[in-house]
């Protein structure tokens, strides 16, 4: 995600980082490039202009120039006004009104409503213990009335049935009555899209809003369309009432231009980031943390908060007492988090939101790919603990011994080696205050903080 962004401005602020003194030329260097950098990110030239205004006239202020680190300073007003753009804090669903709530999902076709009224359901069901029902009003497509009932079946929560010959509005006023009469919290209705903005379809959901009267009224887009996504939300905004956007397939969209433009565009917060085609993979939009991510500083928190609902906490703390005792992080160390990121699944996606992360070339980042973990796993099982806690000793012999007992290959071998000084190393920043330092510096952002003992690296 945002990897274009990333590696661009990461390179621009780079050069600045380190700065004992800047003049107001360095900064307007800087600036230049920031700019290009957004406009290849696809962020909409509005929002670039302000946003490179409000950064040079801040940057231009006493503060930086007469800043012992100047480049931080820099870089702080960088990812201050980047968290501004997007809108400072995670914006909820406000679900506050006599119940069932309804939340209404609009957009165009393709855009991932459907995929994302499921995993909304599934997210209210399993974060907020909701009671749920959906609903789809998409009369046109007779296999898209099926395609939410099995989703719905797959995140078990209840569907009201519908089908092709009904009219949307009928379909939702009914639904609304089964939810009311069932003592749901909430109700999620579906709607249909269509290729672009049009008449008829805009009557349509407008009529929908009219008869249900919803909580929510979210705009579901694709993110992969750029700034076009915030000019589509602008449109439909104009035809219904938003009260918020979820930003579908963020996971494909290196660029990052409609996560930076929508909220500038149309005034409505992003709540919701869709990350994968499976059921699970929403995740609440935070502007805070995404800044990080694209600045490069890595989305601890998000990682924080997904490793503390799948790892094994008894295992986090030993290896975080153990670090904090001065003992080094060893190949048995390096095999447990092996194991974890196992549990945790998609590994690239847990790497990203790793700070620093970014520094690492990708070459070394594609070695460790999910198969890879597998045969990681068995390389260190294969070696004897002594090997796993001094692993310099591992040379020649030892090595094609390892790679006979693991069925692997000398290089594989070495190549873990390497694999682990590098995991190794970072361990070694983090542990020397590099992650508390950053704790610190996000806190105050997130509501009471993360301790950052609780951190299993
Ligand atoms: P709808 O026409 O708006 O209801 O869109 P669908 O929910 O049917 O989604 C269209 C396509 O986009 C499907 O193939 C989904 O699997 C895919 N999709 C939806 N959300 C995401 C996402 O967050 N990431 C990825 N990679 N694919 C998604
Ligand atoms: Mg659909």
């Amino acid at each position: 995600m945002f990897e274009n962004l990333q590696d661009r401005l990461g390179g621009v602020l780079k050069n600045v980082r380190g700065r004992g003194r800047l003049t107001e030329s360095n900064i307007k260097d800087t600036m230049r490039e920031v700019r290009m950098a957004l406009l290849e990110a696809d962020v909409a030239l509005p929002v670039v202009r302000e946003f490179v205004e409000q950064v040079r006239g801040k940057a231009m202020g006493e503060d930086v120039l007469t800043s012992l680190t100047p480049g931080q300073a820099l870089i702080k007003i960088v990812n201050d006004e980047l968290m501004g753009l997007m809108g400072e804090a995670n914006q909820g669903l406000d679900l506050n009104v006599q119940p069932p709530a309804v939340i209404l999902m609009a957009g165009l076709q393709g855009s991932g409503k459907t995929t994302s009224v499921a995993k909304l359901a599934r997210w209210l069901l399993e974060k907020q213990h909701k009671k749920v029902m959906v609903v789809s009003c998409d009369i046109y497509r007779p296999a898209a009335i099926e395609q939410l009932r099995t989703l719905a079946a797959e995140v078990q929560v209840e569907c009201f049935p519908s089908s092709g010959d009904q009219d949307p509005v009928d379909i939702a006023r009914r639904a609304h009555e089964a939810a009311q009469q069932g003592l749901f919290d909430v109700l999620i209705v579906d709607t249909a899209g269509r290729l672009h903005v049009d008449v008829a379809m805009m009557d349509e959901i407008r009529a929908l809003h009219g008869a249900i009267d919803p909580a929510e009224t979210l705009f579901v887009v694709d993110s992969m369309t750029g700034q076009d996504a915030a000019n589509t939300a602008k449109a439909f905004d104009a035809a219904l009432p938003l009260t918020g956007v979820v930003l579908t397939k963020a996971d494909g969209d290196a660029r990052g231009g409609a996560a930076l433009s929508i909220r500038h565009i149309t005034g409505k917060p992003i709540k919701f980031l869709g990350v994968g085609e499976k059921t699970a993979a929403l995740e609440p939009f935070h502007p805070d943390r995404v800044a990080s991510r694209i600045l490069g500083m890595g989305d601890v928190l998000s990682l924080v908060e997904e490793v503390q609902n799948k790892v094994d906490h008894e295992q986090a703390q030993r290896l975080v007492k153990k670090l904090k005792r001065g003992k080094g992080f060893d190949l048995a160390d390096f095999r447990e988090q092996l194991l974890q990121m196992s549990n945790l699944g998609g590994l690239t996606e847990f790497m990203d939101k790793l700070p620093g992360m970014n520094e690492i070339p990708d070459q070394v980042k594609n070695q460790v790919n999910d198969k890879e973990l597998v045969k990681l796993i068995a390389i260190i099982n294969a070696m004897t603990p002594h090997e796993r806690q001094f692993p310099a000793i591992i040379k020649g012999s030892r090595k094609r011994r390892i790679a006979t007992g693991s069925g692997t290959q000398v290089q594989d071998i070495n190549r873990l080696l390497k694999q682990f000084s590098q995991m190794q190393k970072m361990m070694k920043k983090m542990k020397s205050g590099g992650m508390a330092k950053m704790m610190r510096g996000l806190k105050g952002r997130i509501p009471g903080g993360m301790p950052p003992g609780r951190l299993p690296f």
